[in-house]
């Protein structure tokens, strides 16, 4: 298994969370492998802030954080079915879907906070983590708000051969077809470029 840094290409968290793993060359690679590396996925996705991840971390402890990382890798795999189905058949009723994510939702509690910084008073929105479950309520959120304000056929799979990675297409024209441009667009001009030639 190889380690890289996680990516954000996916235009959406959820997306971004699909794509904690992914395959490139046949290659598993595992972004949240464990408690740690969630948490940390967390707070670069900006889902949490740093101090209070730090907080969490000593008040959870190791075990139980590494319990919460194996529930989000399962809550991606059925995340990744459920959206891939929902963007083929929106209109479909997926009762037990909403059912799960709903319960998920209860655990994403949140409360206002007035704070003053060097740039002036700030009313922040902060989520109440009571335990190491709740957690994936952050994430349950996002996917959430993908479903209830996004257009189902704009979160696409990259078309680069191999590729699993998942984005939601912001473009104006509709027409994004590539995780990046730099990498599988790339990849794919080199490979028409190279038919072309022996063609
Ligand atoms: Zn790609």
């Amino acid at each position: 298994m190889l380690a890289m840094e996680p990516l954000f290409i996916g235009s959406h968290v959820a997306a971004d969370f699909l794509n904690t793993t992914l395959t490139p060359r046949g290659e598993a690679i595992e972004l949240i492998g464990d408690g740690a590396s969630f948490v940390a996925w967390l707070v670069k996705a900006q889902l949490l802030d740093g101090e209070e991840a730090a907080r969490l971390r000593r008040r959870f402890g190791v075990a139980a954080l590494d319990g919460t990382a194996a529930e989000a890798r399962k809550l991606r795999r059925w995340a990744g079915d459920w959206l891939g189905r929902w963007r083929e058949s929106p209109r479909a009723s997926y009762e037990a879907e909403l059912r799960r994510l709903n319960e998920l939702l209860g655990r994403a509690s949140s409360f206002r906070e007035l704070s003053v910084t060097k740039d002036g008073p700030r009313l922040v929105e902060r989520m109440t983590i009571g335990e190491p479950g709740d957690l994936l309520g952050l994430v349950a959120l996002e996917i959430a708000k993908l479903v209830a304000q996004e257009e189902p056929a704009l979160l696409k799979r990259c078309a680069g051969a191999e590729c699993t990675l998942w984005f939601l297409d912001r473009t104006k024209a509709h027409r994004r077809v590539f995780c990046s441009a730099s990498a599988c667009g790339n990849r794919a001009k080199v490979a028409a470029f190279r038919e072309r030639q022996r063609g």
